[in-house]
């Protein structure tokens, strides 16, 4: 039977193969291998890249895919950008699944910028003691910044360089308020870094640096990649299993058994 490819690395792509699962609805989950120890999904799971467009269309020509859902981190630009060539070119319908941004509220004191690059020139002007909280592949982006003392929480070992004065905190989230404020006191943080990733799993931090009227430094999320997009998963859930009746029924219908999607819309 044919499967949908869940592109995935996030909560929410885990939670809709669940969802998926318990349907009865075939997933194969990928995901890009950054973590040693993957927080893994029910069902079929492949790990790591496809080779870019080329190397991903070819990967749906050899696997029986109905669907793709493209539920990565807003951040991973690259292989949101693969997925849409590689399904226009294979004529795989594609939904992107991506959460909303966080929004500012009364008290923040957010300071967008466009890049990790423009997030380490703007923060010597906004504190010496800096919670780095924007994933272990950025952190080499502050590598120059000598007029701040970096606290570098990341779930992995971050890729060197590293900024010359830091420590490290190794932890995963989800993050509470209450341990967050425990960690912007322990210390002294006086600034915070991060991306607006969305979510509730790590939005604890805004919400401490609200309490203690800290500075937020955002990095604003990279285009969205043009395709057919939801933002829960209630939608996209909706999306695949409409996808995973027709493909069923045109399984039903062949001859042979086979495959014989009309693949247009998306
Ligand atoms: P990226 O820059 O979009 O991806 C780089 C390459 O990694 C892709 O071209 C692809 O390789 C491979 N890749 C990415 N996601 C994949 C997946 N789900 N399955 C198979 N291959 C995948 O994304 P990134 O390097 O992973 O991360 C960019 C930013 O997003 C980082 O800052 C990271 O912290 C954040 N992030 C990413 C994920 C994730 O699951 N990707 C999860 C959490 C946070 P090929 O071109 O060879 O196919």
């Amino acid at each position: 039977m044919s499967a949908l490819l869940m592109l995935g690395g996030t909560a929410e792509a885990r939670e809709l193969a669940a969802v998926l699962h318990d349907r009865g609805v075939p997933v194969v989950s990928s995901l890009a291998g950054r973590v040693a120890t993957p927080r893994l999904p029910p069902g079929e799971v492949r790990i790591g890249g496809f080779g870019g467009p080329e190397g991903l269309e070819r990967w749906l020509a050899e696997h029986d895919v109905f669907a793709v859902v493209d539920a990565t981190h807003p951040f991973a630009a690259r292989m949101s950008a693969s997925a849409v060539a590689a399904c226009g070119r294979a004529g795989v319908p594609l939904l992107r699944l991506e959460r909303p941004g966080w929004r500012e509220r009364a008290g923040d004191r957010w300071h967008w910028v466009d890049d990790v690059a423009a997030a380490a020139e703007a923060v010597g002007g906004l504190g010496r003691r800096a919670l780095l909280a924007l994933g272990r592949q950025e952190v080499a982006a502050f590598a120059g910044v000598e007029s701040t003392w970096f606290l570098i929480r990341s779930v992995g070992r971050p890729d060197p360089p590293l900024p010359p004065r830091h420590q490290l905190l190794l932890d995963r989230a989800p993050f509470t308020v209450t341990g967050e404020l425990g960690v912007l006191d322990e210390h002294r943080i006086d600034v915070v870094i991060t991306r607006d990733s969305g979510g509730d799993q790590t939005v604890a931090k805004l919400d401490a640096a609200r309490v203690r009227g800290l500075p937020v430094v955002v990095v604003r999320r990279p285009p969205s990649p043009g395709t057919t997009a939801v933002t829960t998963v209630a939608e996209a859930a909706a999306w695949a299993s409409a996808r995973a009746d027709r493909a069923a029924a045109a399984e039903e219908s062949s001859p042979d058994g086979s495959c014989s999607l009309d693949r247009a819309g998306g």
